[in-house]
């Protein structure tokens, strides 16, 4: 039986964990075709800016929820059986203020400050924080073990694997998602069979596929040297209805991630320095740690870095379709999750790409 050629479009988050997952069948033959690839930092390239950590959003009984519930399960084996993918643990708090109820940043986590979490019983040291243990002002709180991502380690990492495992690297920009299946894209010198579209935010603009329910959430972010052994973010600011505050500290001295906001249709690239000096005051404040009990004057600042998060209207997108002729399995548009949910949505990306083979032989 021949093999069946695939390319993978994007070498973010969602095709690496794609194309990793589908290397493993050698009946697959996989070229990944990328314009940015790990190592570039770009605004185009959503997942080397993301923290990034495990907190699930999602609400119970939907497709995103499986994809969440898959991917701790891979992570948490990932964390203690692979350390060279730099992921490690973390203990999490997460503050509740009802006064933030309907903003856009609690609107963005709501599925994470349910005071009764479909997600609870995937962490053994699950805990609702007692009312009498909480601060002025925060509402409800949990607290649970969970993990955070050093991505400039897990996104090489996830290529070095797919490399082990046959899987070709090449860059290519494509103007429609029908020229990845061209017979000069896939490394054998064929058209491809099958393209998995894992183009995120590019999707909007790609022919074939132009999803105009695609737009950015954009996320300014502060790294520092200083360090934080817990991870915490909370339901909303005194600052504005799309700003956040989290704190997490990236896996093999990656430094801790200070954000940050959820600015919907924002694409604006570059750092806002009065945004920065707000978010610097606001974790220095709910993590006093950071600095010793003193002021933003004693953060040791690595960056600024702002990214955009490719959210899509009705959630992320994994299904399949025939366009022009050829076979196109989608896998993007998952917005602030992208890695907390990118097992679970590359494994029903692969179940697709199986069932277009099926399909294919039975037409034999
Ligand atoms: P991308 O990483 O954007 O990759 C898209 C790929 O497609 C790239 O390789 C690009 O070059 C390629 N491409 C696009 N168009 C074309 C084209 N026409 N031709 C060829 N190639 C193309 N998620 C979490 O789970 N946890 C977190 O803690 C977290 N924190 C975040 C913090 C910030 C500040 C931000 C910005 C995001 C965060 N996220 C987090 C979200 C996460 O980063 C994204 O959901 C994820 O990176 C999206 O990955 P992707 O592979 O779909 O897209």
């Amino acid at each position: 039986m021949p093999r069946q050629r695939v390319v993978v479009v994007g070498a973010g988050i969602a095709g690496l964990t794609t194309a990793f997952l589908l290397s493993k069948d050698r009946q697959y033959d996989i070229t990944v075709a990328a314009k940015h690839m790990p190592g570039d930092y770009d605004i185009e390239y959503s997942s080397p800016w993301a923290g990034a950590n495990y907190m699930p959003v999602s609400v119970v009984d939907t497709d995103a929820a499986g994809w969440e519930r898959d991917t701790w399960y891979f992570l948490n084996e990932l964390t203690l059986q692979h350390p060279e993918a730099g992921i490690h643990f973390q203990k999490t708090y997460i503050h509740n203020r009802l006064k933030d109820v309907g903003s856009v940043t609690a609107n963005w986590f709501s599925g994470l400050l349910s005071p009764d979490p479909w997600w609870k019983t995937l962490f053994r040291d699950y805990r609702q924080i007692p009312k009498d243990e909480l601060a002025p002002g925060v509402d409800n709180a949990h607290s649970f073990t969970s993990v955070c991502i050093n991505t400039a380690l897990y996104l090489p990492w996830l290529v070095s694997q797919c490399l082990a495992n046959g899987v070709i690297f090449k860059r290519a920009h494509f103007l429609h998602i029908t020229d990845a299946a061209s017979s000069d894209i896939h490394h054998s010198g064929y058209a491809a069979n099958t393209v998995i579209n894992c183009t995120g935010l590019g999707a909007r603009k790609l022919g074939g596929v132009l999803d105009g329910q695609l737009y950015p959430a954009r996320g300014q972010i502060v790294v520092v040297r200083n360090a934080c052994h817990e991870m915490f973010s909370v339901s909303g600011t005194d600052d504005g209805p799309d700003e956040a505050t989290y704190v997490m500290a990236r896996a093999a001295g990656g430094g801790t991630i200070l954000g940050g906001c959820y600015q919907k249709d924002n694409w604006e690239s570059q750092p806002d320095p009065s945004m920065a000096l707000r978010i610097m005051k606001r974790c220095v404040k709910a993590c006093p740690q950071l600095t010793n009990g003193r002021g933003i004057e004693f953060l040791d600042v690595v960056r600024h870095a702002v990214g955009l998060r490719p959210v899509r209207e009705g959630g992320a997108r994994v299904d399949k379709e025939n366009i022009d002729g050829i076979w196109v399995v989608h896998n993007y548009g998952h917005g602030g999750a992208g890695y907390q949910c990118s097992y679970g949505c590359a494994k029903a990306a692969v179940k697709l790409v199986h069932s277009v083979r099926h399909q294919e032989r039975s037409h034999l």
